[in-house]
């Protein structure tokens, strides 16, 4: 059972990851992602999911500096977008978001989206991962066939996958294949943008433990052994999300959950995307 905010778990290369972080898509690069970004970080937060395509990783980058908290204390992921696949567009992309981020390496770093081409781009996050620039390297987007595929060049096994994963897309079949290839499954929008906040099954759970229907989402996840990045800009409802380290769901009320799937997407399916 993940008991704190700043439980990790560990990669298959040895980096510890925390189970638990802030996800900052459609928060606007100004003030808005500075006062999220600090207030996760005062809140106890030590995770924060960005990319190049949110353009807010100068607002993420200077948020971590004022925030008193070391950079070594906090894990930062960035994910390489769509139009920069490519060996050498990746080398410079990566430049660009660590320099737009104001660090000099990062914990994650993402193939956002499968691309074609993301052999190549695969090559790059190898080498700027032997050079110590990245300290774990993983995939987004990618379904079972599109990792096979990867692995019939790759000489380093990804260490993540971020997965559009919530009540509504449980994704067992994928979340099986990675769990046997020792890759850690991450969810992307684990509230389901939002669409599951009045769900009668998960305010009746949530009511048992005084919790919300977003609480119960994300210690579902936990349940699951998923690491989970819940969006938020609001200070208060930050902190309502990481309030979830002290109840645990029942096997039943997991099961409970699980019965919610209908295959359902909010984004994009990784097989048929045209950005
Ligand atoms: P989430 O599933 O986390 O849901 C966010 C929505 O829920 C927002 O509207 C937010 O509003 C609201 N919300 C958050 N907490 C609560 C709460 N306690 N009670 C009520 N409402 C709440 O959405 P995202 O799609 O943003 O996914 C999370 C993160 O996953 C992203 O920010 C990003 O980092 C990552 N992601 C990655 C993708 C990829 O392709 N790799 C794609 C999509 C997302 P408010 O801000 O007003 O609180």
């Amino acid at each position: 059972m993940v008991k704190s905010i700043t439980e990790t778990t560990t990669l298959h290369n040895g980096v510890k990851m925390p189970w638990f972080g802030l996800g900052v898509w459609q928060v606007a690069n100004d003030e808005e992602v500075v006062t999220a970004v600090k207030s996760a970080l005062d809140t106890g937060y030590r995770a924060i999911d960005t990319a190049a395509a949110y353009k807010n990783e100068e607002g993420v980058g200077q948020a971590i500096k004022e925030s008193g908290v070391a950079r070594e204390d906090i894990f930062l992921t960035s994910k390489l977008w769509n139009a920069d696949h490519g060996y050498e567009s990746t080398l410079q992309a990566f430049e660009d978001s660590l320099q737009r981020l104001g660090t000099d390496y990062l914990d994650l770093y993402l193939i956002h989206w499968p691309k074609d081409g993301f052999k190549d781009t695969w090559r790059a996050f190898e080498k700027l991962y032997e050079e110590g620039k990245i300290r774990a390297i993983g995939l987004s987007n990618f379904h079972q066939h599109h990792i096979e595929d990867l692995m019939t060049t790759a000489k380093v096994k990804p260490m993540v996958n971020q997965i559009e994963f919530h009540p509504l897309l449980t994704q067992e079949a994928l979340r099986d294949f990675c769990k046997i290839q020792e890759i850690q499954f991450e969810a992307w929008s684990p509230l389901a943008h939002g669409k599951l906040l009045d769900d009668p099954t998960l305010k009746e759970i949530g009511e048992k433990y005084g919790k919300s229907p977003a609480q119960v989402m994300i210690r579902w996840d936990l349940e699951h052994g998923v690491i989970t990045i819940p969006k938020s800009s609001n200070p208060g409802r930050i902190k309502q999300n990481s309030e979830v380290f002290d109840f645990e769901l029942t096997s039943e009320e997991v099961e409970k959950i699980d019965a919610l799937n209908r295959n359902e997407r909010t984004g994009a399916d990784p097989d048929n995307f045209d950005f």
